[in-house]
């Protein structure tokens, strides 16, 4: 939403009715500032008003960049109400839909019928582009009661993901009906979560035969769409090659990858400090997947929090990602960091 914000303080009863700034960029709050501190942060915000005005002008610009190689911005949503902002900023489509938003905050599960009606609104939103619907991805820190997901002592490595949806065939099929029966309406995509092996894929395949069957049956009508599989645990990075043939591109899931490569807790506080989405092992990591990917024709892109950060976006073009996906309020800033890359710089 653009709303500079930090997370993570807990507030103070005499803050109340004191006045004070929030720096959403350093994650600094200072309470009751000083007349010359406070002049010194209205300047720096108008400045900021005034580069993301600019910033603005670049809504209608390509995503290529300065050589003319085009990396293509898509968008992360969680819910509807982000389309807007989709289409304000002119992504390039969406690479990421969390399709949880329909599970979770409520007291049973989504009917078909309502997940059919999210997917054709995306689908016929987006029109010609393409929007990638991720299947749930439930467990670990996404918890419902009525999912009565039995307690886990670890659960961030615990029965998540395509795991769960695996277990819990049901809910799956009725996901799953629900995206092919909106693709008739755009060009919708579907992405599976966590997935670690080979025989995940085998049973989705099996699933998905199911659910084409059932819809024949009952003369609905649906086409076919691409598959993508989210490369976010070090085991399907290292399996890519394979995993890449059974699927028509690849998306690398980097919030999970990391802290699975780093065994760290992306969400544990106390490693704030240690936890480095810039580490070499993971770089390294989406280096092998984009080659892994490339070898068998499929396009890889990055829908990690990691494909916003603007000093990596040189990188990630140098190592052949082929597009990236974002929050929508960094596709302009991810968009002139494309845009003033240059491939032919430092090359005779
Ligand atoms: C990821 O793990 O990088 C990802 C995009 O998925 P989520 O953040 O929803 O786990
Ligand atoms: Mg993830």
């Amino acid at each position: 939403m653009a709303v500079p914000s930090i997370v993570g303080i807990r507030p103070e009863e005499e803050w109340n009715g004191l006045n004070a700034i929030v720096d959403g960029y350093t994650g600094t709050l200072y309470i009751q500032p000083d007349g010359e501190f406070l002049k010194e942060y209205e300047i720096r915000r108008n400045a900021d008003i005034e580069e993301r005005e600019e910033l603005l002008k670049l809504r209608h610009q390509k995503d290529e960049t300065a050589d003319g190689h085009k990396v293509p911005i898509y968008a992360n949503i969680g819910n509807l109400d982000d389309l807007n902002s989709v289409l304000y900023y002119e992504a390039a489509g969406i690479g990421l839909l969390r399709s949880e938003f329909q599970y979770l905050g409520r007291e049973n599960y989504p009917s078909e019928e309502e997940l059919f009606a999210a997917y054709k609104r995306v689908a016929q939103t987006m029109g010609e582009k393409k929007a990638v619907i991720r299947t749930v991805d439930l467990g670990a820190d996404k918890q419902a009661k009525y999912l009565k997901i039995p307690e886990e002592t670890n659960p961030i490595m615990g029965n998540r993901g395509i795991r769960l949806c695996l277990d819990r065939r049901e809910m799956f099929k009725v996901q799953l009906r629900a995206i092919y029966r909106a693709s008739v309406y755009g060009h919708l995509a579907l992405m599976y979560p966590m997935i670690d092996s080979m025989e995940e894929m085998d049973a989705i395949e099996q699933i998905l035969d199911e659910v084409r069957g059932e819809l024949d049956e009952k003369k609905q009508p649906y086409q076919e769409i691409p598959k993508a599989i989210m490369i976010e645990t070090p085991a399907a990075v290292m399996i890519s090659e394979e995993l890449a043939r059974r699927v028509d591109f690849l998306s690398l899931g980097t919030n999970d990858l990391t802290q699975y490569t780093l065994a760290m807790d992306r969400q544990n506080p106390l490693l704030r400090e240690k936890y480095n989405d810039h580490h070499p092992a993971v770089l390294k990591m989406i280096q092998m997947v984009v080659d892994a990917g490339h070898k068998n024709g499929r396009k890889v892109y990055i829908c990690g929090e990691i494909a916003a950060d603007t000093k990596l976006t040189h990188t990630f073009i140098r190592m052949g990602v082929d597009g990236l996906s974002v929050v929508p309020a960094c596709i302009l800033p991810v968009r002139r960091a494309v845009r003033n890359t240059d491939l032919t710089e430092g090359k005779d």
